[in-house]
């Protein structure tokens, strides 16, 4: 696949039990581990479902966070992220792999509920659906991926707290508006 990324984004992605790249998250002469590339899809899809699951993408403008100063951080960061990576889906994906990427990861079907839908065996499906991991998961480290910077360059600062306002900004995995309990 050719993608080739820091070695700290590598190594925070990489699965310890891979058997290719055994936690090290690059593979000599060929860059980046797949598997490295198939967490940063899992951890770009969990904050797209949440986005949308929410109602957050519906928002015209929400407060997304209270930063330690007690700035009041608002915008429309959760619709663009989610027109965003439908973007990274299109842009990856040939339309048989995104109606797989439809049935699998935007509609949360079984495997077994695809295969037919499909018209796949099972061998096929899961090497299929860890191509759509990757090719999506490369997308995502053009501009989604890591989720931190994304949000953080789409905060525009519209108010302030007093100063002995609790600070509420952590590093998420998942962007969730401040008002909002992690589920
Ligand atoms: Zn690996």
């Amino acid at each position: 696949m050719g993608t080739s990324v820091n070695r700290g984004v590598a190594v925070a992605n990489a699965s310890p039990s891979c058997v290719y790249c055994h936690g090290e998250g690059a593979r000599r002469r060929l860059g980046t581990c797949r598997c490295v590339l198939r967490e940063v899809f899992r951890i770009c899809l969990e904050q797209y479902r949440y986005s949308v699951e929410n109602g957050l993408a519906l928002n015209r403008c929400c407060v997304t966070e209270i930063s330690r100063g007690g700035k009041i951080l608002t915008g429309l960061p959760h619709a663009e992220y989610v027109a965003d990576f439908e973007l990274a889906v299109y842009r990856a994906l040939s339309p048989a792999r995104r109606k797989l990427f439809d049935l699998r990861f935007a509609q949360g079907r079984t495997y077994r509920d695809c295969l037919g839908d499909l018209g796949l065996r099972r061998g096929e499906f899961f090497h299929q659906t860890y191509t759509v991991m990757e090719l999506v998961g490369t997308e995502c480290l053009k501009g989604l991926y890591p989720l931190d910077e994304y949000f953080g360059a789409r905060r525009v600062v519209m108010g302030q707290l007093n100063d002995s306002a609790p600070s509420t900004l952590q590093s998420h995995r998942c962007h969730r508006p401040a008002f909002m309990p992690a589920a």
